[in-house]
């Protein structure tokens, strides 16, 4: 049955979708469309299955290789440690980027939202904001079938044949609604008809475990070449709790979830997993625009933030950007000044950083100090990210397995970038050809000789 949640919209809404959706299960079912005690054969084996361990850092490895499903994994795997993630490091931009092989300047999806001073931005997930080929676009073209639960920026992306994207709805709109747009319709009604129980709103780790419950059934119901999964029970948990108590309760989850995965997967496919930025404990959120507000530039606004305007500062946790609408030399130069004494400030951002992370029209960005964010409002979490690179344990991994990939080994260095070219140098040694002529080729010393 369909549980009706508090905290999420999902099934607030539509109960007459919910009859389609026992109807198109009913019919999917015992038409012989899913059988799940089914044994496939060898065909059933997918390609490439690409996981991203949000928010877990490169410190955490250790960690990891206590838990059984990854210890096992890792032995499999080459891995490369001490990875640079792509400036915004922020989930948005980074998964971009790992799809697409390019910088969040190149790409387009230069942030999680649109740069509004408001409480409500709306949300970066439309695949259409992308301004380069990502990996799934690559795949259709060379003839795969792709499939991906919960990964960002593919909202409405025609060239994914199972889609169940991550959106985040404004208030007032239905997720179930939304998420019937821009994802793959029926199949998703059958996914949360059948696995919706798992969820309780949208509290981790439940929350995957729904994910995981509905990429296993897609893996075994409709066989993709390619699978894109988004497991974000450490970053949630991190955000809320700091990362103490998100390393007991987040890591075992995802291990959990990461053997089951595998298993469905089979041991011929390649796989690649991934963290997208590491989580940094917070003492203190800093409220910026507050600035503007005693320069008279911006105004309060009751549950909402700012009231709209030209001038504003973007924040983004670690880092903030200011959009100086009209605000004249003499008054941004006052800005900075004052920005400068906030406690928590650590630097400016460079022109490299701007131009990195696509904002190179604005007059400047600064970063905070470990330990401290920029926000719209105080949001009271206990862990943030959206920092710069370099920052201490503030570095991510990547980790992959395939028919020419050394196994158990491990190289130092690299960036979150390498991973759509090690993904087409995967696929390529598949017999699949995917075209991203932006890209250049995979890192040398991930593979052994041929
Ligand atoms: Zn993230």
């Amino acid at each position: 049955m369909i549980k009706i949640h508090g905290e999420s919209a999902y099934f607030c809404r539509g109960n007459y979708l919910a009859a389609i959706a026992l109807l198109t299960d009913w019919i999917y079912t015992y038409l012989g469309g899913l059988d799940e005690t089914r044994v496939w054969g060898a065909d059933f084996l997918i390609k490439l299955l690409i996981i991203s361990f949000d928010a877990v850092g490169d410190h955490l490895f250790e960690e990891l290789l206590r838990l059984k499903n990854f210890a096992a994994f890792a032995a499999q795997c080459t891995a490369a440690r001490g990875v640079s993630s792509v400036f915004l490091t922020n989930t948005y931009p980074v998964h971009a980027s790992v799809a697409t092989g390019l910088s969040p300047g190149r790409h387009g999806v230069i942030s999680n939202t649109e740069p509004f001073p408001g409480a409500f931005p709306r949300w970066n997930y439309h695949a259409r904001r992308l301004k380069a080929v990502p990996l799934w676009k690559a795949a259709h073209s060379a003839g795969l079938r792709s499939a991906a639960v919960l990964w960002p920026v593919t909202g409405g992306a025609k060239e994914i044949r199972y889609n169940l994207p991550e959106l985040m709805v404004q208030p007032g709109q239905s997720q179930l609604i939304e998420n019937m747009r821009e994802g793959s319709r029926f199949m998703q009604l059958r996914l949360w008809l059948r696995y919706g129980h798992l969820m309780n709103g949208l509290t981790q780790p439940d929350l995957d475990n729904f994910s995981t419950a509905c990429m296993l059934n897609i893996l075994k119901s409709h066989r993709p070449e390619l699978a894109f999964m988004h497991w974000t029970a450490y970053d949630t948990l991190c955000h809320k709790y700091g990362e103490e108590s998100a390393v007991k309760e987040a890591l075992p989850a995802l291990d959990k979830n990461l053997g089951l995965l595998l298993n469905a997967a089979g041991d011929g496919a390649s796989v690649i997993l991934f963290s997208d930025h590491a989580q940094i404990d917070l003492k203190h959120e800093i409220l910026p625009n507050d600035i503007l507000v005693g320069m008279g530039l911006l105004k309060k606004a009751p549950e909402k933030g700012y009231e709209e305007g030209a001038t504003y500062i973007e924040c983004c946790g670690g880092s903030a950007f200011m959009h100086p609408g009209r605000a004249g030399f003499d008054m941004l130069k006052e800005i900075r000044r004052r920005i400068q004494e906030l406690e928590g400030f650590e630097r400016f951002l460079t022109t490299d950083e701007l131009l990195e992370c696509g904002r190179p029209e604005l007059p400047f960005g600064f970063c905070a100090k470990p330990g401290f964010s920029f926000e719209i409002f105080g949001k009271g979490e206990k862990g943030q990210h959206g920092y710069p690179r370099g920052y201490d344990n503030y570095g991510v991994f990547y980790m992959a397995r395939g028919q020419y990939v050394p196994q158990g080994r491990s190289v130092s260095g690299g960036s979150l970038l390498d991973i759509a070219p090690i993904a087409v140098r995967l696929l390529s040694d598949m017999g699949h050809r995917l075209i991203m002529p932006d890209i250049g080729a995979a890192r040398e010393d991930f593979f052994g000789l041929h």
